[in-house]
């Protein structure tokens, strides 16, 4: 595992990358550590935000994930707030090798104004995303649903097309295959 403070201090890799994304405590570490199958690696935090620089995972020697600081940083002061931000705004409008961008989100929530505009933020600047639904072990299938359906609505409000969404949960072992199905597809497609 590498970690990096800004783009400049980037390790050189030129195969794809999958950056990882969301709301501090919406589930990330934990489902990275699902996805690479190594318990502890990207450490679980006990203080929402504590992750503030790029963790690196390289899998097989093909392909990376990316866990990306999570946004929101409730913590953090206005100024440092403002550095995280452009630190990883010029890693996602500029790192060559970042494949696909998957944005985190927690099922259980209305569709929440911070997640919204990110992701319009995204697809404004053309960097290509997808969606996971985490957490989803929390609540019922017919909630589950609603909520999904509730998010697409608002992406709808913005876009003509929906990007593909996932469901997952690190508690029960979900999503895992069909996740790493996708960034295989893909690579595969490269
Ligand atoms: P991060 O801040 O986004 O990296 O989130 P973490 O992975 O550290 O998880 C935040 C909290 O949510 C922890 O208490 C986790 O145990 C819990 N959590 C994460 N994923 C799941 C999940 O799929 N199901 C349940 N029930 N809890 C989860």
């Amino acid at each position: 595992m590498m970690s990096a403070n800004s783009i400049d201090k980037c390790p050189a890799i030129t195969t794809p990358e999958y950056a990882f994304i969301g709301r501090s405590n919406v589930g990330k570490s934990s489902l990275i550590n699902m996805l690479t199958g190594r318990k502890g690696l990207a450490l679980t935090s006990s203080t929402p935000g504590k992750t503030r620089v790029m963790n690196y995972f390289t899998i097989n020697n093909a392909w990376s994930i990316v866990d990306l600081p999570g946004y929101g940083f409730a913590k953090l002061s206005k100024v440092e707030r403002e550095k995280l931000k452009e630190r990883i705004d010029s890693y996602l409008l500029y790192r060559e090798n970042l494949t696909l961008v998957f944005v985190l989100i927690d099922c259980r929530h209305e569709p929440q104004k911070i997640d919204v505009e990110f992701i319009q933020w995204l697809g404004e600047n053309g960097i290509p995303f997808s969606i996971i639904f985490t957490k989803i072990d929390k609540i019922s299938n017919s909630k589950l649903k609603t909520n999904i359906q509730a998010f697409s609505n608002k992406l709808s409000e913005d876009w003509e097309e929906l990007p593909r969404m996932f469901v997952s949960s690190s508690d029960k072992g979900l999503g895992k295959e069909e996740i790493l199905n996708y960034i295989e597809e893909i690579n595969n497609s490269l």
